[in-house]
């Protein structure tokens, strides 16, 4: 059985502009690449083309850095932290008025569904620079009784799965801090970070400021390996993240890096079921899967197996897969095509494996890239489906008998970002929380953010935390 036929509720796209061509954004200026070439960047729920963009190469990369460089010894570093303050905040204004086109512009280019880029995305990242226009003159009592200075020119490299956000992660705390930046978003979704480029542009924010650079993996490269960068701050796998720490081992740069996870979500008998089980889809399915903190292991106390699988199969045969600009759609495009075959790929080793799965059965559209929502069960430990991150809508379900138990099973791999508990008592809640070997962790919810306070990995998921008062440390130099 298939969950109810609602009537399509699209959002309208009318008062987007999509331009043709992005060329860079570097010293307050869209300038042609050095490289001449472009690249396209298409809507991955219908493989149509949205614009072409500028491919950056070491030249435009240099160019941009020379220019985030003279705005720092000009400029930046000299005005006074109130002023900086003031730019900052009309920066999100500007975005907050702008915020119905940067969510479509979001969903159009990553697939994400409209509900999630309206009420995630694109509020999260105005309320990231809200909040850090708030630290940009308070940050002598952030850290009383040290010498704060900031760092020079950031340089700043983003993946796909949240791109405007991410971009606010980034550029927020770099200016309140008196930072410089170069940023580089990620090849499939360019555009909010254009977007964002020209909303800086009407801020009157000086000249070299913030740089946009687009481009692929060379580009990313490019800025890591620049002498005249002196932080990098970078979020994505963690394949990458070792490349860069190589590149900068033995030079005076700074780093902060956001990796990879497989974070465990864990029912204990004692939990809400009900709440546990919506706590568990958004957990996994919220974006796709696409989230680097997404619970993606499932623990299911012993016990409460067979009703929170039963209730997890229910619950998904109401999902909408499909249309992300479609209000009605819970879970909407995989963000590439790559990224559908590495997902498809890990299912067809489940299949090997011989592990159990469920699909819930949907009608998926017959252009574009889909996944539908996938449980994986009678895993053991040692499967790439439990160790690996998936980076999609597959949950990877396990049982345990004990508190201790499933404390070694859920710290048993080589990531630490984030976790959840689900139980009734909160005396189990901080002997978890204590024992898990996670940067976050949620109790009796998931994938819950907030611009206060800080996130960030253990192990191989990272270093550096970003929000809060803590992601100021990592922007500033301390004595
Ligand atoms: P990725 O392949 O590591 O790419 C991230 C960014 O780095 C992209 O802009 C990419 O450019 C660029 N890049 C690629 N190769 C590079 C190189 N050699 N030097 C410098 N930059 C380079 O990751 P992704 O596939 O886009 O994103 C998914 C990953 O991000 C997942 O592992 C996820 O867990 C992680 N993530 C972590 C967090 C966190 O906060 N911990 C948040 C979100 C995502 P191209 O796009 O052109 O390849
Ligand atoms: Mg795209």
């Amino acid at each position: 059985m298939k969950g109810w036929d609602y009537s399509p509720a699209l959002e309208s796209t009318s008062h987007v502009e999509i331009k043709k061509r992005y060329e860079l954004y570097i010293n307050g200026e869209w300038v042609k690449p050095a490289s001449k070439k472009y690249f396209k960047t298409i809507n991955p729920a219908n493989e149509e083309v949205l614009a072409e963009v500028a491919h950056a190469n070491e030249k435009d990369v240099d160019k941009a850095v020379k220019a985030a460089r003279k705005a720092y010894d000009e400029v930046w570093s000299k005005i006074s932290p109130a002023e900086r303050a003031k730019y900052i905040f009309r920066i999100a204004r500007l975005m907050q008025e702008r915020s119905r086109e940067f969510a479509v512009v979001e969903s159009l280019d990553a697939g994400k569904t409209i509900r999630e880029s309206r009420d995630v995305d694109v509020p999260l990242a105005c309320n990231h620079f809200f909040y850090h226009a708030g630290w940009a003159d308070k940050l002598e009592f952030a850290f009383p009784n040290r010498k704060i200075e900031s760092i020079g020119v950031a340089g700043q490299i983003i993946p796909w799965n949240f791109p405007l956000l991410m971009a606010a992660w980034k550029i927020a705390p770099a200016l309140a801090t008196g930072n410089t930046v170069v940023l580089k978003p990620a090849e499939t979704t360019p555009l909010t970070a254009l977007k964002l480029a020209e909303i800086i542009h009407d801020s009157g924010l000086p000249p070299g400021v913030v740089n946009i650079v687009t481009g692929y993996g060379d580009t990313g490269a490019a800025i890591v390996n620049h002498k005249d960068v002196d932080k990098i701050a970078f979020t994505g796998s963690t394949g990458v993240g070792k490349i860069i720490q190589k590149a900068i081992a033995g030079t005076n740069k700074k780093a902060t890096l956001e990796l990879g996870g497989k974070s465990a979500n864990i029912i204990m008998d004692d939990a809400p079921i009900d709440q546990a089980v919506e706590g568990v889809i958004n957990g996994i399915f919220f974006n796709q899967g696409h989230v680097c903190c997404a619970g993606s292991r499932l623990f299911i106390q012993e016990g409460v197996v067979d009703t929170v699988i039963e209730k997890l199969k229910h619950r998904m045969k109401s999902l909408i897969v499909g249309n992300p600009l479609d209000k009605n759609t819970d879970i909407g495009a995989i963000n590439s095509k790559e990224q559908l075959d590495i997902i498809n790929g890990y299912l067809k080793i489940g299949e090997k494996e011989g592990a159990e799965m469920y699909q819930s059965p949907c009608d998926l559209p017959s252009s574009g890239y889909y996944c539908p929502p996938t449980l994986v069960m009678n895993l053991a430990q040692s499967s790439r489906l439990v160790q690996e991150e998936i980076f999609g809508p597959v949950l990877a379900i396990q049982t345990f008998r004990t508190i201790d138990e499933v404390i070694q099973k859920a710290n048993n791999t080589p990531y630490g970002l984030a976790a959840g508990v689900w139980t009734d008592k909160g005396s189990r809640i901080f002997n978890l929380t204590t024992k898990l070997r996670a940067g976050v962790i949620w109790a009796n919810t998931y994938n819950k953010f907030d611009p206060t306070s800080p996130f960030g990995g253990y192990k191989e998921s990272g270093f550096g935390r970003e929000g809060g008062l803590h992601g100021l440390e990592g922007y500033l130099k301390m004595n």
